[in-house]
């Protein structure tokens, strides 16, 4: 069958589509809003949630914390449990807490502390540059000299990162901890999860995981692959406001480890209260807690979660997919100008797709002047999100045909070469 490439298509994909109807408890303050891998946006379900706890906090004050609804004491546990399922862990393994960076801090050292003399840490060239800050920061911690102990995987294409590549790295060197994405956040690539697990497994090396890029639009399988910690944020795709709390996971065989961050809100729970100095750590991810669950930036993930877990992690994962196949074949057939940066095979791809263009940066600029919000990352990606629950097929066919125009008619020239800022 050969590819449709016309409007009509699109809105006959849209009328039989099972979760169109889902954009209806968004707010979409732009025409088309192609960002939520970035920060996804508020949906009526998390603003009620938000809502509902301000309410306790103005009804009951400090009792919120034994009587509210669910009661915040334990509620950073309670959203773990229902987060469990789209990571393929049990509900113990996972909590929310601290923000991605805080937790790539606590869970690497944590999990380094364990290993014997002083391996090296493996990661990526491409990784999202504040996990390598943590990392390093954390060998610097341990007298240890980063550019020594850190194993960066090079790329082959400046794009992608190759399983084959990491397994060989790992046995080139004295690795004894990998820490790695699941979705690169600049192309969109998925990496092969499975295999790394596998290959970090036979070899005795901990793995660690960034799942910034697909909690929420991926789902996972960490406990079945035996990965041993992950991290991830929850103002993607799981749109639950910017800043939000942010999650971890780690493996039940870890649990009762002392963490390298220790704080009172990782203490076992049913003796936290007595204030004893000696810390006894939660035998549960929750042990990784630091301090007091921020409630207000915890609240609206509750109502977030019920739109995804209505919608079903495999039917978002199933559009998705649908939905990112659509974009890279309207931008091959209509815009011969631009590049897909991302793998075309499904398997390997994440949420994003990554447009490329010499002009990226100005040809985004102009996108969002026509209301098309999306993201420049250099030095040539136009970051473009079609999320399931809140994009259609019609709304991918009009910003590849903003696109064409843009790029046909040098619509970008109207722009200055700049560099910096928010995007
Ligand atoms: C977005 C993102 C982060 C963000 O970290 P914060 O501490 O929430 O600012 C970390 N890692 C990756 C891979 C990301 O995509």
């Amino acid at each position: 069958m050969s590819f449709d490439a016309t409007r009509e298509a699109a809105r006959r994909r849209d009328e039989a589509d099972p979760l169109s109807s889902f954009r209806e408890r968004f707010a979409l303050p732009d025409d088309l809003y192609m960002d939520g891998n970035s920060l996804g946006p508020l949906s009526s379900d998390a603003e009620r949630t938000l809502d509902r706890v301000v309410d306790e906090w103005r009804e009951q004050g400090i009792r919120g914390w034994t009587d509210g609804d669910p009661p915040w004491f334990e509620y950073a546990e309670s959203l773990g449990e229902r987060l469990a399922p789209l990571v393929g862990a049990r509900g113990d393994e996972v909590v929310v807490a601290n923000s991605t960076t805080v937790n790539v801090h606590t869970l690497v050292a944590t999990f380094y502390d364990l290993l014997e003399g002083t391996p090296k840490i493996l990661v990526d060239e491409l990784d999202f540059p504040t996990d390598h800050y943590a990392v390093r920061a954390q060998l610097r911690q341990r007298g240890l000299d980063p550019d020594e102990h850190l194993v960066q995987v090079e790329s082959r294409d400046g794009r992608t990162i190759a399983a084959e590549d990491v397994v060989r790295a790992m046995d080139a060197h004295d690795v004894g901890l990998a820490f790695l994405p699941s979705v690169l956040y600049r192309s969109g690539q998925l990496l092969d999860v499975e295999r790394i697990a596998r290959a970090a497994d036979e070899r005795g090396v901990l793995l660690g995981l960034d799942l910034a890029h697909s909690v929420g639009v991926v789902p996972h399988d960490l406990s079945a692959l035996g990965v041993d910690f992950a991290v991830w944020c929850h103002y993607k795709y799981l749109s639950a406001g910017p800043g939000a709390v942010a999650g971890l996971y780690v493996n039940r065989e870890h649990h009762g480890v002392t963490p390298a961050l220790a704080g009172w809100w990782g203490h076992e729970k049913g003796t936290q209260f007595e204030m004893n100095m000696e810390y006894t750590p939660a035998e549960s991810a929750g042990a990784f807690q630091i301090g007091t669950v921020p409630m207000l930036a915890a609240a609206p993930l509750e109502g977030a979660l019920d739109v995804v877990e209505e919608a079903g992690i495999d039917a978002i994962r199933e559009k998705s997919v649908a939905l990112t196949d659509y974009l890279v074949s309207l931008v091959d057939e209509r815009v011969l100008e631009c590049d897909v940066g991302t793998p075309r095979e499904a398997s390997r791809r994440g949420g994003h797709v990554a447009v490329e263009h010499p002009e990226g940066d100005r040809i985004s600029r102009a996108l969002k002047e026509r209301g098309v919000v999306v993201d420049f990352r250099p030095p040539n990606v136009v970051r473009v999100c079609p999320a399931p629950l809140y994009v259609g097929f019609e709304d991918v066919w009009r910003v590849v045909d903003h696109l064409r125009d843009i790029v046909e008619t040098r619509g970008y020239e109207a722009f200055d070469t700049r560099g910096g800022g928010v995007s």
